[in-house]
């Protein structure tokens, strides 16, 4: 063994071809000019396909502290794990920052990159974890090891048996004292290796910490001789993490707080590296109740943490984005009360008061939100989303769209542009149901004409309310021809009397045009009635009168 062989020549030995050291990289990706207090936020991703409620939780906070800031907001790609990443992710999550207005300032493109704190792919990074890491071995604070997965259960039996921390550091760590000239030999023979920290953290020293969202907090020194580089030199998250968010000069890391547990890894690498650290804000789950228990919103057990379950259900992006800031902020839905039309950029978004412990998720809150943003969108734009959902979902139900798409808007405009917009649907599938009837191939009869009316009564006053009905009737006109039907058949035609003495007549004009309304629409329920015959038009209106004729006369 060459004993004159230090940790320089072992650097060189294990990373031959970086030649550049870290301050190079300093020059090559300079600090940020952005005016104090400007914020750069990341939204990073693991390419695995499978985009949730949490991973638009944690984007939209960093967009919106980016944005509101002057800052920048970027995409890094963590495809670390090549094994778990699928095909077409990178295109899902930028589909995803477009649906729901998450403007990318830098990072990862479907082809490339955009900015030059790039490469934003991790895995083409694989040059600069390197220069970094050789500076770590050169100045003996990282080093190989060659346990192997055999070698590593063993150790972890011994700490069981003798009730030691489990893990890899201090005495256990085999190779954490070997000297430089014998790991090169190994090296040399080919043997594989993993780069390690070699921690000089003691766990008797404590750090103190302030998080932005969580407050202050105090843990343990990091004396793990955490794993660096892979065997194959590509980075664990840690190092990763912390080579990337400085040399992409983010200032504030918004992540899900199950890496608070890692925490002391990520301060212990800032500070041997010799960076300042970012600002952390960590997140906690989103939640939700089973029986009288909280807990986390889990992937195996609930379709609902999937963003593509609402997008099948055809929720608006607006409406899950609106959503998810009233989890966020606890001042939002206040603001909304007072700026009922302001657009979300508005919210003056502060971390805060973003909220420490898990929010609630909650399925009727979201629909009451989603019900309240739509009915707020113009008919235009509810046309285009719910287009574009039943392309995807319902292509029939999207024929029937655009073979009429003026009637389509029209139908959507019923109720829409006042101070009280009607709340009718929060999600395009229920926009359907609710705009069934207006197609003749979904139209159907599910409410049921009123008790009092039979079928004798109902085919006069189907016959007798078409013999005067006009297409071209303003609403007063068209209900003075309800009331005369009604008057004509001895039905109360004033409903204050009518209710006072319910018995003086055998129904009322209520009952006469709730029997139109079925024979008309199929439901005991629809909007305006006058105005719902307008757009059916009058083809329509007297073919769903005959028939209903013919039906209830059977
Ligand atoms: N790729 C990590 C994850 O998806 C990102 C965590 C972070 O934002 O640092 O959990």
């Amino acid at each position: 063994m060459d004993t004159a062989f230090n940790s320089h020549n072992l650097a060189d030995l294990l990373f031959p071809d970086t030649e550049d050291g870290t301050q190079a990289l300093e020059a090559r990706f300079p600090p940020r000019a952005l005016p104090s207090g400007a914020m750069v936020t990341r939204f990073a991703p693991s390419p695995t396909g499978f985009l949730h409620l949490g991973n638009l939780y944690g984007a939209l906070a960093d967009e919106r502290l980016a944005h509101r800031s002057g800052g920048v907001f970027y995409l890094r790609v963590e495809d670390t794990d090549e094994k778990r990443e699928v095909p077409g992710a990178l295109e899902k999550i930028l589909e995803m920052c477009g649906e729901f207005g998450l403007a990318l300032d830098e990072g990862a493109t479907a082809d490339g990159d955009a900015g030059v704190y790039g490469p934003f792919r991790q895995r083409r990074r694989a040059e600069i974890y390197h220069i970094c890491a050789k500076e770590l071995v050169r100045k003996g604070l990282a080093y190989p090891c060659f346990c192997t997965e055999e070698a590593l259960d063993e150790i972890r039996e011994k700490q069981a048996s003798v009730k030691a921390n489990p893990g890899y550091y201090g005495a256990w760590a085999v190779h954490r004292d070997m000297p430089p000239g014998a790991a090169a030999e190994l090296v040399r023979a080919g043997k594989p290796y993993v780069l390690r920290l070699r921690s000089p953290g003691d766990p008797a020293r404590r750090v103190k910490f302030t998080d932005l969202v969580k407050g202050d907090t105090e843990f343990p020194e990091n004396d793990q001789d955490v794993v660096l580089l892979k065997s194959d030199g590509i980075p664990t998250y840690h190092f990763a993490h912390v080579v990337d968010d400085h040399f992409m000069r983010t200032t504030h890391v918004v992540r899900g707080d199950e890496w608070l547990a890692t925490l002391p890894i990520h301060v212990q690498l800032f500070s041997l590296m010799g960076w300042p650290m970012p600002e952390y804000l960590h997140t906690a789950p989103i939640m939700k109740m089973e029986g009288a228990s909280k807990r986390k919103l889990s992937k195996r057990k609930d379709p609902e943490l999937a963003l593509d379950f609402y997008r099948a259900k055809g929720f608006c992006p607006a409406a899950l984005k609106e959503y998810i800031l009233t989890l966020q902020n606890s001042n939002f839905e206040e603001w909304r009360d007072q700026n009922p039309a302001a657009p979300l950029s508005d919210f003056p978004f502060s971390f805060k008061k973003m909220n420490p412990a898990g929010a609630l998720f909650d399925m009727d809150k979201l629909m009451d939100v989603a019900k309240t943003v739509m009915s707020r969108q113009s008919a235009e734009e509810v046309y285009g989303g719910l287009l574009a959902w039943a392309e995807a979902y319902e292509p029939e139900f999207a024929l029937m769209l655009r073979r009429d798409e003026g009637y389509a808007r029209g139908i959507l405009s019923i109720g829409r542009g006042g101070p009280k917009p009607r709340k009718d649907f929060g999600t395009y599938s229920e926009a359907k149901e609710y705009m069934a009837f207006f197609y003749d191939g979904l139209f159907e009869i599910i409410g049921a004409y009123p008790e009092n009316m039979g079928a004798e009564l109902l085919k006069t006053v189907f016959g007798r309310f078409a013999e005067t009905y006009d297409p071209r009737d303003d609403n007063s006109v068209w209900f003075e021809k309800v009331k005369a039907v009604a008057a004509g058949i001895g039905f109360a035609v004033n409903m204050k009397d009518y209710k006072k003495n319910p018995d003086a007549h055998p129904g009322s004009v209520g009952d006469v045009a709730m029997a139109l309304r079925i024979a008309v629409t199929g439901r005991a329920q629809s909007p305006d009635l006058c105005e719902v015959m307008r757009l059916l038009g009058e083809v329509r209106v007297r073919e769903r009168l005959n028939t209903a004729q013919g039906v209830t006369h059977e």
